[in-house]
């Protein structure tokens, strides 16, 4: 019983790839009370060791290939990553310019992707609700 009402909380550590900010503010709104994420049982927490799923965001930068890397192998299986906004899709302003890589999403092999630059809370959720459900499935 217990394992079925808390089967679709959510521990989330966020990772900021390379982003302009305008992905994180959206998911801010999340936890504003008009959203307010912790009510479906999710939060935001700041150690991968405590996560269920990461979410990414921007193109990937060099300097956070490697953290970004740390922290998936940090986590444990099974995690699900998403990749929020077009830049973490690969398909955003920023990717391949500089030293951006092709989207953090791609590189860590996301699951699940959240399109819109920035994509709008609405949306997020419906990515995060799908993350859920994937994780159920790789928990059966
Ligand atoms: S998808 Fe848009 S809002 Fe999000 S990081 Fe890229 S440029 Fe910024």
């Amino acid at each position: 019983m217990s394992q079925r009402r808390f089967a679709r909380s959510l521990a989330i550590r966020h990772l900021v790839c390379g982003s302009c900010n305008g992905c994180e503010l959206e998911m801010n709104a999340l936890a504003a009370p008009q959203y307010d994420i912790s009510q479906e049982g999710w939060s935001i927490v700041a150690s991968p060791r405590h996560a269920d799923l990461i979410t990414v965001t921007g193109p990937m930068t060099e300097a956070m290939r490697l953290a970004a890397r740390r922290t998936l192998e940090a986590t444990a299986e099974p995690v699900v990553v998403v990749a929020v906004g077009d830049c973490a899709s690969g398909e955003g302003t920023w990717c391949g310019a500089g030293s951006a890589g092709a989207g953090a999403g791609q590189e860590l092999k996301a699951s699940i992707v959240v399109r819109g630059c920035p994509p709008t809370p609405d949306a997020l959720r419906e990515g995060l609700r799908a993350a859920a459900t994937l994780l159920d499935e790789r928990n059966s």
